[in-house]
């Protein structure tokens, strides 16, 4: 099929929610993809931070294999192994207690949140339900979480809205102190604004605020969603901000290309959502979650997480030093560039030159798979230099 047909059919019958750009992918292998007229690109994106193996990676296709083989669904009312063994693994690297598998980012905030007021419930009773977010904040976009994200683009059209979310400017500790109220009884944050520009908060200031939810019973609520699973350096980015969280969220980069989420909690909140309170038909299937496994058993390790923070510095020294940058920031291979052209138009001139790179705000982002070979890496970045060249 050719691509003008492909996009007219895409007209036809899909509800037009996504700016595409003009390319059709078909397949792909490592950090290259090639779309329907066999183009090539290097992949700087993975999806949005998804294909955390790069594409069709061969021990997780022999995983997720011969999990299909096995058993490809079963109802959460019966026990069965992949999710067991994904658990395990995310408590024990992460210092969490317990686990609750969804779908999707949206969802395992949507899990946060009502695992969040129902301790508060518990423990002290109606009232206390209220959830600072931060602004400029993305956190999904079910009705709730669009209402948990701090930006008022957000919320619109859909009204009404969830109640019971506050926004406090980041980094800006007074301005969380004057927000907290009787009502409150957690702080939702990322560590790095994803969607928002690639904004990571100060460490003083996420420590900080730790130490104000402690003092007051406030659960600090990390969403990792974008951040977790080696995307930093680190298998969570909280690790290096050396915090606590007491409920932490993943989905992106956990399942290799699979839907997948996950709300992990410590243990004072173990028992909180108990049976008939939350749960979800899909959650934890075991093909995703034997994706997941063989993610983590790549992931989950010294060796190579230190890998993804020296590919990380590699690229954002390199990027520092091409015309057109104003500034290169994140952890990692979350990478946030701060241009002086147009980023649209710098992240449509390296599709074009056979660069897939992503957006966030007025910036250009990158989320290379974390297993990026250098010499990826050198072919992606003289693309975008070229492209820089040409935009300044
Ligand atoms: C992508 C993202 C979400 C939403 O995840 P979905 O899987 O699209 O629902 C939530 N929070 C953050 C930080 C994200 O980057």
């Amino acid at each position: 099929m050719d691509f003008e047909r492909i996009k007219s059919l895409d007209e036809q019958y899909i509800m037009p929610t996504y700016a595409r750009y003009d390319v059709a992918l078909l397949r792909g292998s490592g950090s290259v993809v090639w779309d329907v007229d066999d183009k090539q690109y290097i992949d700087f994106g993975s999806g949005i931070g998804v294909n955390s193996l790069g594409y069709c990676e061969s021990g997780w296709i022999e995983a997720i294999t011969k999990q299909a083989q096995l058993l490809q669904h079963s109802s959460n009312i019966y026990y069965t192994l992949p999710q067991l063994r994904v658990a395990q693994r995310l408590c024990r690297s992460a210092g969490m207690d317990k686990v609750l598998f969804c779908n999707s980012g949206a969802e395992a905030n949507e899990c946060a949140i009502k695992l969040a007021r129902k301790y508060s419930f518990d423990k002290y009773g109606k009232g206390r339900y209220e959830i600072i977010t931060l602004y400029n904040s993305f956190h999904g976009r079910t009705i709730t979480t669009l209402s948990a994200t701090g930006q008022d683009v957000f919320h619109n059209y859909f009204f009404p809205f969830t109640e019971g979310f506050v926004y406090a400017k980041a980094n800006d500790l007074e301005d969380l102190k004057a927000k907290l109220s009787d009502k409150t009884c957690g702080v939702f944050i990322e560590l790095i604004q994803g969607e928002g520009g690639v904004v990571p908060l100060d460490k003083d200031y996420v420590k900080a605020l730790e130490d104000v939810c402690r003092q007051k019973d406030i659960l600090l609520i990390i969403d990792e969603v974008q951040t977790g699973i080696g995307r930093t350096g680190s298998l969570f980015a909280f690790q290096q901000y050396g915090v606590k969280p007491d409920i932490v969220t993943s989905a992106k980069g956990l399942g290799g290309g699979l839907p997948i989420g996950a709300c992990l909690c410590a243990e004072k909140l173990a028992e909180t959502l108990n049976a008939g309170t939350h749960g979800t038909t899909y959650g934890g299937n075991p093909i995703a979650c034997a994706g997941a496994e063989y993610v983590l058993s790549v992931v989950d390790n010294e060796q190579f997480l230190k890998s993804v923070s020296q590919k990380g510095e590699y690229i954002k020294s390199k990027i520092s030093k091409f015309d057109g940058v104003k500034e290169v920031r994140g952890l990692g291979l979350m990478i946030g560039i701060v241009l002086k052209a147009n980023s649209k138009e710098v992240s449509q001139k390296c599709l074009e030159n056979g660069l897939l790179t992503l957006t966030a705000k007025d910036n250009l982002r990158l989320l290379p798979p974390l297993n990026i070979t250098y010499e990826e890496i050198d072919k992606g970045l003289s693309i975008l230099e070229a492209a820089l060249k040409q935009m300044t």
